[in-house]
């Protein structure tokens, strides 16, 4: 499969993605969204700037129920900046298929504004560990209807030393849902990793193209 006309998304989704100029898939996106769309998790392996964003964000959009209005999908980047980005990607994918809130809980920014984000409530999640981690210790946020968990760099996050916290983190989740994992990288410490947080993954892995 090359294009994601040959996808199982809907006529609004596909025309969505078609005026974006998305039409052809990415190798990452060609091998891993016919697994995540089928609600499998998986690990995902390939150089920066080969469409990674867009291959999580897909089955997210795909399978949020926006009348719904609880948090079902978490996504987990290592800084700010990269938060920023995936939420606006799905912000830009979601364009004419469904009005969804994303909230953006990142460490640096005020703490008491995201807790009263939350309060008024938001489909997706998109943050860093170290601060959602905090708003899961007070309470402000609700995790049960979360279907949905994403690891984003997965090798910057534990670089940067929040193994511990990610861990925490998914203690608090539903057992029940789907996991993927993205990294540049995939070495000894991604892959401990995910054996403790993944079921039965495929692994996809694209080396040097795009
Ligand atoms: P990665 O996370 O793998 O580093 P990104 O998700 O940031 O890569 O994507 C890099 C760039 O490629 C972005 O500008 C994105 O809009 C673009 N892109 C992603 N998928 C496609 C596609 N199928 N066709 C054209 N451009 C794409
Ligand atoms: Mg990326």
């Amino acid at each position: 499969m090359k294009k994601f006309s040959q996808l199982n998304l809907s006529k609004e989704f596909l025309s969505n993605l078609d005026s974006l100029s998305y039409t052809e898939m990415t190798t990452i996106q060609q091998k891993s969204l016919p697994f995540s769309l089928e609600n499998k998790d998986l690990i995902a392996q390939a150089k920066t700037g080969s469409g990674k964003t867009v291959a999580f964000c897909i089955p997210i959009i795909n399978k949020l129920k926006v009348k719904e209005f609880k948090v079902q999908s978490l996504i987990l980047a290592p800084t700010r900046e990269l938060a920023n980005q995936i939420a606006q990607e799905l912000r830009k994918l979601s364009r004419h298929i469904h009005n969804i809130k994303v909230l953006t809980l990142c460490g640096g920014m005020p703490f008491k504004p995201q807790a009263l984000s939350l309060f008024h409530g938001a489909h997706i999640v998109v943050a860093t560990p170290g601060r959602v981690l905090k708003h899961i210790k007070e309470n402000n946020i609700s995790l049960e209807n979360i279907n949905t968990l994403v690891l984003d760099e997965a090798d910057k996050m534990l670089d940067m030393g929040f193994y511990d916290d990610i861990i925490e983190i998914i203690n608090t989740l539903p057992k029940k849902r789907q996991t993927l994992l993205f990294s540049a990288t995939f070495e000894k410490n991604i892959e401990n990793l995910a054996s403790s947080i993944l079921v039965e993954p495929t692994l996809v892995k694209v080396e040097d193209e795009i």
